[in-house]
């Protein structure tokens, strides 16, 4: 089912602009804009995958990673065929980068699903959510009136005002920050940086927002890149009156799609979560094994260090944002 989309205007006879992310692709009749998802069809943009999924799931939340909104929750996940980056070291190319099948479900058989499996979250994850815009923007409209949450896990990269539109009716996000360089953006991830922030500085106001990090040895590893990257984390964070400790993921690169470089060493991330942890509270390791480090994965209170959630044996000692032991505010949904 193709679908108008939501953010564009006419550019000259032949071509449109799209507003939707900060790409701004100009896109002639018949051709595509760069995620592959909008096309201009006689001088009109459309967004060819509307509701056309390439498959859904139920995860955990843990999975996508959020830490801190409804801990062990069961979440149905969904991805569509499209990404408007184009990220070198894609550990989901197959359904971002390549053409593949995809199934049309629409708002409401989405909304039975989650009934059915007595489920009360969404992710839209995978790929990229914010090239699936309208349809997402759809399921939120239905979605909220049936009290069922929407996550995205994200790059981020979206322009202010549809960022501004959907995000009322968004409960969570996590946002990737690849790495703190222009650079690295550029040349391995076929975006900007500067744009990412923007998002980050406005979604925290809005939803329940954590942020991952994937490092990849020699390319986004440098200590200084590092520590600027944890200060504008921490700059985001207020104790008053919104108590704000957004959680910082750092995850372990696998060679995949185009990069060949070696898998980064557990070492390295362990590193990485305790250089976070001097100015952050909650700094966690991704895709890591080490039994050594599991107790990383662990939320403490970071007044009185006690146990909050037990991530290894599964269990949340936490009914609301206090520490049950000395009353310590705790960001997150629990
Ligand atoms: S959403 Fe797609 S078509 Fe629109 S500007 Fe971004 S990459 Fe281009």
């Amino acid at each position: 089912m193709d679908k108008i989309a939501k953010f564009w205007k006419a550019y000259s006879e032949d071509s449109v602009e799209c507003l939707l992310c900060p790409h701004n692709c100009i896109i002639k009749k018949n051709q595509f804009g760069i995620c592959r998802a909008r096309k201009n069809i006689d001088n009109k943009l459309y967004a060819l995958n509307y509701g056309k999924t390439t498959g859904i799931a139920i995860d955990p939340i843990e999975k996508k990673p959020l830490y801190h909104f409804y801990p062990f929750a069961k979440i149905l996940s969904l991805g569509a065929n499209s990404c408007n980056f184009s990220c070198k070291f894609c550990q989901n190319y197959t359904s971002s980068q390549l053409k593949c099948p995809t199934e049309y479900i629409s708002p409401e058989e989405l909304l039975s699903l989650c009934v059915k499996h007595n489920i009360a979250m969404v992710a839209f994850t995978y790929t990229e959510p914010f090239t699936w815009y309208e349809y997402i923007y759809d399921c939120a409209v239905l979605f909220k009136k049936n009290n069922i949450k929407v996550v995205l896990v994200t790059n981020g990269y979206i322009n202010r005002e549809p960022l501004l539109e959907l995000l009322p009716l968004i409960s969570a996000m996590n946002i990737d920050l690849k790495a703190f360089s222009e650079e690295f953006y550029q040349n391995l991830c076929g975006g900007r940086l500067q744009p990412v922030l923007e998002t980050i500085k406005i979604a925290v106001n809005y939803i329940h927002l954590e942020i991952t990090t994937m490092i990849i040895e020699t390319q986004n590893d440098d200590l200084g890149e590092m520590r600027e990257l944890i200060s504008f984390v921490k700059s985001l964070n207020s104790k008053m009156p919104d108590e704000i400790d957004i959680p910082l993921h750092i995850s372990r690169y696998f060679p995949r799609y185009k990069l060949n470089l070696p898998a980064t060493s557990e070492k390295k991330i362990f590193e990485f979560v305790k250089l976070a942890k001097q100015e952050l509270p909650f700094v966690y390791p991704g895709n890591v094994i080490a039994k050594d480090n599991l107790l990383m994965l662990n939320t403490y209170c970071p007044h009185c260090n006690s146990l909050l959630i037990d991530r290894v044996n599964q269990v949340s000692f936490l009914k609301s944002n206090i520490c049950p032991n000395c009353g310590q505010y705790i960001y997150g949904v629990f």
